[in-house]
């Protein structure tokens, strides 16, 4: 089984179809929505976390492709921007994922993408706008 954490990009016609029920039901995904934005006759983002098979995960970003569907990996959405990072953790406690964490000694913080979901619990903690989510 693999897991990915993904950002789907829906064109306005797609966004009634029953995109996720099928790759659920015809591709025997497991499909964790993160967060959703969606409106009628707009443009519609989702990021999802999506477990299977390679073979059903392969097929299923096929059929996606084939329809319209954009996908691109969550981590190119979420930016940690190292140079405005003070170090100061205050964003530590509040992640959820330990995407933020600390070495101790020497304090100093770290961001691993592929544990982030996207939560932005920690964009109002940082003081220095380290932190940046760009949906
Ligand atoms: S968006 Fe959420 S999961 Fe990602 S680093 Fe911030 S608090 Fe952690
Ligand atoms: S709150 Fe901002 S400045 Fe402080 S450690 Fe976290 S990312 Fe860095």
């Amino acid at each position: 089984m693999q897991k990915k954490r993904v950002v789907f990009s829906y064109p306005p016609h797609l966004v009634d179809q029953p995109v996720i029920s099928t790759l659920v039901k015809d591709f025997e995904l497991m499909v964790n929505i993160l967060r959703a934005r969606i409106t009628p006759n707009e443009e519609g983002r989702l990021v999802l976390e999506i477990t299977g098979k390679r073979s059903g995960l392969e097929a299923g970003f096929k059929y996606l492709s084939e329809i319209g569907v954009e996908i691109q990996p969550l981590a190119q959405d979420v930016k940690w921007h190292e140079d405005r990072c003070t170090h100061c953790t205050a964003c530590i406690s509040i992640c959820p994922t330990k995407a933020l964490d600390v070495n101790r000694p020497p304090m100093e913080v770290f961001f691993k993408r592929d544990k982030c979901i996207a939560c932005e619990l920690c964009i109002p903690v940082c003081p220095y706008q380290a932190m940046e989510i760009l949906f």
